[in-house]
């Protein structure tokens, strides 16, 4: 007696583990992956990678440049879903050029954070993936003169310019202490997702911007611990994520 309804109940307990682990490994799979690209720009590492600690939907690694366009330049780059730049670098090789190029044509999600719209400044296809760029010589758009600077510790009134979107979806217009640039030239064809009235802040803080057959984003927020730590911040950048995930075609 004992023994006959000891086996079904064995059998249960067997086939309730057997789907546990398959759901286990299956939500382990899930998991964006993501690469953090920094090199070029200090911060402070602590607070800046408790970000993405804090975003259970992604795992992360973190590479500094040049080695990081070593791997994007190479089969490696398939290992991550996602792209995330925090990096200032000057040079890229032609290789590396085209291996972005490429990426973005496949399709390839990439966010652009912060300093790293100051990267590349002898690449002019940069800013056509980007959608805008601090440079860091004075240009002449459309008949202005452009020159970029910048100002820390700034008390910023950020609004959302599209509530529907994706990546700002459920974010109200807040306010953030952090560095503002100004004078930098911004793509007409950007989709705005967050602006400022900041009269020392350029106007749009955050976009996407169409490029190959991806849309790249970018967040000129980010500079230190007091927008790290800010919950709308914080739920800009995993929504990001999540939503550059999804589009992705690798
Ligand atoms: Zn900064």
């Amino acid at each position: 007696m004992i023994k006959i309804s000891s086996v079904p109940a064995k059998a249960f307990i067997l086939l309730f583990i057997f789907i546990g682990s398959i759901h286990f490994s299956f939500a382990q799979q899930k998991k964006i992956r993501v690469l953090v690209v920094t090199g070029g720009h200090g911060f402070d590492h602590k607070p800046f990678y408790d970000v993405f600690n804090a975003i259970p939907s992604i795992t992360y690694d973190s590479l500094v440049q040049p080695q990081a366009n070593a791997l994007i330049a190479s089969p490696q780059v398939n290992k991550y879903d996602v792209l995330v730049f925090y990096d200032m670098p000057d040079s890229i090789s032609a290789a590396q050029q085209e291996a972005y190029i490429r990426l973005l044509k496949k399709g390839s999600s990439m966010i652009f954070l912060h300093h790293a719209l100051v990267s590349y400044q002898d690449w002019p296809e940069f800013l056509q993936i980007v959608g805008g760029q601090y440079h860091t010589r004075p240009v002449v758009v459309n008949g202005d003169t452009l020159k970029a600077n910048y100002e820390h510790d700034v008390s910023i009134p950020v609004k959302v310019e599209d509530k529907k979107h994706p990546v700002t979806r459920g974010i109200d217009d807040f306010e953030v202490v952090d560095e503002v640039y100004s004078d930098v030239e911004i793509l007409p064809s950007i989709k705005p997702l967050l602006s400022t009235t900041h009269p020392k802040s350029m106007r749009y803080l955050a976009w996407v911007n169409h490029y190959g057959n991806s849309d790249v984003i970018c967040i000129q927020l980010g500079h230190g611990p007091s927008c790290y730590i800010n919950p709308d911040f914080r739920r800009l950048i995993q929504q990001a994520i999540e939503w550059s995930a999804k589009q992705s075609v690798k």
